[in-house]
């Protein structure tokens, strides 16, 4: 499976690390004429507002809007969860509104800018790694959104259909499998199931 990592802004290298090591195949980019041959593209973290601005500015808005009209997977990790979510707490302008989800920006506060726990996760069997930096919350899902984990009873990775997000870091720990998770999203998208 051939993943694109967004690669406008944030922890790029370290998606792709983490794609090649479940399995994949990983490809930075950074035009939209990238994404026709991609089986599933991942939003990095990074800083939300800045992710939205270069997505603008570069076209990204509807050719992602497009790639997951056509069924393709998307994985937005913390601010690329914020970029995928139909809502942004605050009043602040949503960015690709594909996901049936409010988000909370920062919303662990200072004292908790940063930490890192073991959650787990539905559809994973052992509890996963997961490093929070300045994290989102999802305040509100949708009926069609399943919620996969939840950290002090606030959720923090939801799937709906095609599209699967998560408020931390997965790529920042040497833990893959939630990478080989959207991989298999990838593959039975790509076969149709
Ligand atoms: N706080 C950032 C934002 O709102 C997200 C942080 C992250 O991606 N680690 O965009």
């Amino acid at each position: 499976m051939k993943i694109g990592i967004l690669a406008l802004q944030g922890a790029v290298a370290e998606h792709m690390r983490s794609i090649e090591a479940a399995g994949g195949q990983a490809v930075a980019v950074k035009t939209v004429d990238q994404l026709f041959d991609l089986d599933g593209l991942i939003i990095p973290g990074g800083e939300s507002t800045t992710i939205g601005k270069l997505m603008r500015k570069y076209g990204f808005i509807e050719a992602i809007q497009q790639f997951a009209a056509q069924g393709k997977p998307l994985f937005g990790t913390c601010a690329g969860l914020i970029a995928l979510a139909e809502r942004i707490a605050g009043g602040e302008e949503a960015h690709l509104k594909l996901m049936d989800i409010t988000v909370a920006r920062n919303a662990f506060g200072r004292q908790r800018e940063s930490f890192e726990t073991d959650l787990e996760v539905d559809g994973i069997e052992e509890r996963v790694r997961a490093v929070f930096i300045r994290a989102p919350l999802i305040t509100e899902v949708g009926l069609s959104v399943k919620v996969l984990s939840t950290y002090n009873r606030e959720i923090v990775t939801a799937r709906q259909g095609n599209l699967l997000a998560c408020s931390y870091h997965p790529e920042l720990t040497d833990d893959f499998r939630l990478h080989a998770y959207f991989l298999q999203m990838a593959r039975e998208a790509a076969v149709g199931i």
